[in-house]
């Protein structure tokens, strides 16, 4: 090969390998999901670009990947009709890594050895470098209508080549990932274990004459939903979503009226790591198609921040096959699309919470979503109200309506109180007087409660009440706090006087039982949690 020239992988390159060889060997199977996903979106590209440029196609015509086995050779082949790669993309794709914040992620990774690691490895999604998990030696060849074939040839860790395909253009069109295993992976020549990994992809036909069909079904998205199974749901959200574990829960719906659609909609089981910090990269998790043919992932704002944890795929009808990128953003249609996702996903998460179970588990994960979604979705305010749960002095979790069906006869509003944690509250002094007689307290223990609270300051028809701020509440004994008032009028006076610097007033209140004092917010005031929270955060 007289053209081939030799270059290093970007530094990150190769510690993302070594990252992915050393702590992803137990699941190495992942690399096949990453090669079929990745020949599938290249098919997805070039059958894209063929709706506007007939030729597009020209090279080759038919749209498939195989695989294909040598076990004499311990060889496994991924070949793809794709878009295929010009020699600067390979260059480009296949030695630097370029998502931001690569370096960050590698440096949390690196110095933080701990059995979580796998878990955000696997999030960050480790692509094509998995190849090396069971290859020593990978060779990677492909042509791209703009391009020459060119041979890309890698052992891992440091450096690559690249040259122009002596042989000529022999792919026509496409890629082809030739992976010489290592001892430990042979078992991936075996077609029990390829087929095991298959994933059921979406249109993608295998259609050699003599090879298998492996994905004749329809897409799964297009079926009756009496007919699919939870596995086929949950191993589709598996191979769309990238996501090792089962999805929490999901809607399959079609939505017809103002806006035709077809959609899945899931919930996964774990949050990713900063859900809430993420907004100017592309998480990819909402899948978009036109008739069944993908457009676009590359969504900044499908759906409302408080809902950025849902991964779906939307099939629409209105919409015309050749509608661009940017003018997809602007179609009416999408505006009607986004507000019935979000519909159906808090429907989703309803039906939800009538599993106390599941619903603990979503609420730990995306619990402080719905309550940024209390804060910041004026629309669905009142449904989101209605998913919230709080520990009380009353039981462990409640809901705002049940707690107002408990209140007291005369009780007009909904007592709570905020601090760090359930136990700091209930030994607080705050609420000795109220649970003394009898009132249940709502203890708001999230950095984002007191915030809710100002954006929604009641519910049901009742307001809350921040039991330390302001005069106490409970009704009281005019006679005997007057009596108290004269008795410690002096001490009253007295402390008033040397405290004036701290405290705006000091006065006589049943709202405590046991503690002798206690410092209280005015009604206007931040409490101490607040406070607290704010220099935390430095506002
Ligand atoms: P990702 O798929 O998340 O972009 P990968 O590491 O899996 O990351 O792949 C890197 C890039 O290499 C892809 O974005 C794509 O541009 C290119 N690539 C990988 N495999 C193929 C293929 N079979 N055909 C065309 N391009 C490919
Ligand atoms: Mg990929």
């Amino acid at each position: 090969k007289e053209t081939e020239e030799k270059f290093q992988f970007q530094t990150e390159v190769s510690r993302l390998m070594n990252l992915i060889i050393n702590s992803l060997y137990k699941t190495r199977e992942i690399f096949l999901r990453e090669l079929i996903s990745n020949a599938s979106d290249a098919i997805d590209k070039i059958r894209f670009l063929a709706l506007t440029d007939p030729n597009a196609l020209s090279n080759n015509s038919n749209l498939n990947i195989t695989i294909w086995s040598d076990p004499k050779n311990n060889i496994l082949t991924i070949t793809d009709t794709g878009i295929g790669m010009t020699k600067e993309q390979l260059k480009e794709n296949l030695g630097t890594i370029a998502k931001s914040g690569t370096s960050e992620f590698l440096q949390t990774i690196e110095e933080k050895k701990s059995d979580d690691n796998m878990n955000l490895i696997g999030q960050f999604g480790v692509g094509f470098y998995s190849v090396f998990l069971v290859a020593d030696k990978v060779i990677v060849t492909t042509k791209h209508n703009d391009d020459e074939q060119y041979i890309w040839e890698s052992q891992a860790i440091n450096d690559f080549t690249i040259a122009k395909d002596p042989r000529g253009n022999t792919l026509g069109r496409g890629t082809q990932i030739k992976l010489h295993l290592k001892e430990d992976s042979l078992s991936f020549l075996e077609e029990g274990v390829i087929r095991e990994e298959k994933p059921k992809k979406k249109t993608k036909t295998v259609e050699v004459p003599g090879w298998e069909l492996m994905n004749t079904q329809k897409p799964i998205w297009t079926r009756d939903p009496k007919n699919v199974s939870d596995p086929e749901y949950e191993n589709f959200y598996k191979s769309f979503a990238k996501d090792d574990a089962a999805p929490l829960a999901w809607t399959h719906f079609k939505a017809e009226g103002e806006v035709d659609f077809k959609s899945i909609i899931y919930i996964p089981s774990k949050a990713p790591p900063n859900l809430y910090q993420k907004v100017q990269e592309f998480t990819r998790n909402i899948k978009f198609f036109v008739k069944r043919v993908f457009i676009t992932d590359e969504f900044l704002d499908f759906v409302p921040k408080y809902l950025a944890f849902i991964k779906a795929i939307i099939d629409a009808d209105d919409i015309p096959l050749n509608v661009s990128r940017e003018t997809l953003q602007h179609h009416k249609a999408l505006q009607l699309i986004k507000k019935r996702i979000i519909k159906k996903t808090l429907d989703m998460i309803m039906n939800l919470s009538k599993d106390e179970e599941k619903y603990q588990k979503f609420l730990k994960e995306f619990g402080v979503s719905l309550k940024i979604g209390a804060i910041e979705d004026n629309t669905n305010r009142k449904i989101l109200a209605k998913l919230l749960r709080f520990p009380s002095s009353h039981k462990n979790w409640t809901t705002l309506d049940d707690y107002i069906g408990r209140m007291k006869k005369k009780q007009t509003k909904m007592y709570f109180v905020t601090g760090s944690s359930v136990s700091e509250l209930e030994s607080s002094p705050f609420i000795e007087g109220y649970i003394a007689r009898g009132y249940e307290v709502l203890y708001m223990v999230e950095p984002v409660d007191e915030v809710l609270i100002q954006h929604m300051p009641g519910h049901g028809g009742k307001m809350f009440q921040n039991i330390a701020k302001g005069d106490s509440k409970l009704d009281s004994d005019l006679e005997e706090t007057t009596k108290l008032k004269s008795k410690y009028i002096k001490l009253i006076d007295w402390m008033q006087t040397s405290l004036s610097d701290f405290v705006e007033r000091v006065q006589i209140s049943n709202r405590l039982t046991s503690s002798p004092c206690a410092v209280i917010a005015g009604d206007w005031g931040l409490t101490g949690h607040m406070e607290r929270i704010m220099a935390a955060q430095a506002f």
